[in-house]
């Protein structure tokens, strides 16, 4: 007979291997699904300073490959498999590329990836100098000129992991004020190498075999100016990897999954935890404690389905 699992997991980031460590722990059949690349967003970053328990730091793909091994230490299944759909019942059908996984509970931790400016070249040259992660390519920049664009943390970020490879980084943001933190955004307006440009847009990138400049435009007097460049990185927000659950569950306009108590679905025994139900705060810390939440919330779910009377095994 096939297996059906207590829960599947649905994700390879810090909500998702912290559901699997707390449930996997609590003696429940766990199985984690991370797609083909586990590890999320933290493999695009380099030191992780903020995590509590390192006080010097660590990097983003060891903490993930650390958490994996703790996830495994108590049991957790892991598959490298995509969840195309999910069809809510008892249990829960997983449709897979070529199989469907039952499991009694759900927990979708699929997290969020980057937003790209749409522009008229931006695929063409996506790869060839476009990306959204300094900390991957940096190193290919090394003394080159580098826009990043943006105004947030992420942008103030990639700027700044820049700084160690690029001769210049121009910072265009669309407003004349950052949504950056306070200490993220003194970092790069003190750093020698970033200069900002305000109230601008960038409307097109330029480049045959690889990006050699981009099209600015002013947002108030509309007048557009070439910048020479080497490198064009896109910082402008996250968009959540939802897709698969439209008309399953209930999303908000951008398609982060509307829960309750953080984690709770409008679907009974499907719950959801970090970036992609977390339009707010988006941290590896608030996705992991999102994960622990999340996996208690199933403890409790599988408790009174056991108890109820119609529970088939
Ligand atoms: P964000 O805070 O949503 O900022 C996105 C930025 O991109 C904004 O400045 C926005 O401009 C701009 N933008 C959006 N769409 C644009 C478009 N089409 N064209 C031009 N500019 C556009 O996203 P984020 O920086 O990725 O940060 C997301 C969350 O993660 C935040 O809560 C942040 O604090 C957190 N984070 C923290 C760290 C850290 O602590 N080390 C690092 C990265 C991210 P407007 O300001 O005009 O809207």
């Amino acid at each position: 007979m096939k297996t059906i699992y207590d829960v599947a997991i649905i994700g390879g980031g810090p909500a998702a291997y912290t559901a699997a460590i707390y449930t996997a722990r609590a003696a429940l059949k766990t199985v984690l699904l991370t797609g083909d690349i586990p590890g999320g967003q933290l493999l695009l970053t380099s030191e992780v300073e903020n995590f509590p328990g390192f006080k010097d730091g660590i990097l983003g793909p060891e903490l993930m490959e650390s958490m994996k091994a703790q996830a495994e230490r108590f049991g957790t299944e892991l598959m490298t498999e995509f969840v195309r759909g999910v069809k809510p019942g008892e249990p829960h059908s997983l449709i897979l590329d070529k199989s469907t996984l039952k499991a009694h509970s759900v927990i979708v931790a699929t997290g969020a990836s980057a937003i790209w400016l749409n522009l008229p070249n931006e695929q063409r040259l996506m790869g060839k100098g476009i990306t959204s992660c300094a900390t991957c390519d940096g190193y290919f920049f090394k003394d080159k000129t580098v826009v990043v664009v943006g105004g947030g943390d992420s942008a103030m970020e990639e700027a700044l992991t820049l700084t160690a490879f690029a001769s210049k980084i121009y910072v265009v943001h669309r407003r004349d004020t950052l949504r950056a933190s306070k200490i993220m955004q003194d970092r790069a307006i003190k750093h020698p190498k970033i200069e900002f440009i305000w109230n601008t847009e960038v409307t097109d990138v330029f480049g045959e075999a690889m990006v050699s400049g981009v099209e600015l435009t002013d947002v108030m007097t509309h007048e557009k100016r070439k910048l020479d460049c080497d490198g064009l990185f896109v910082a402008i927000g996250h968009i959540p990897a939802s897709g698969f659950l439209k008309g399953v569950l209930d999303l908000d306009p951008k398609g982060y999954i509307k829960t309750t108590h953080n984690v709770i679905t409008k679907v009974p025994g499907i719950f959801a935890a970090g970036d992609v139900a977390d339009p707010h705060y988006r941290q590896a810390i608030t996705a992991a404690g999102d994960g622990c939440r999340a996996a208690l919330e199933v403890e409790r779910y599988l408790q009174n389905l056991a108890e109820a009377p119609a529970r088939k095994t």
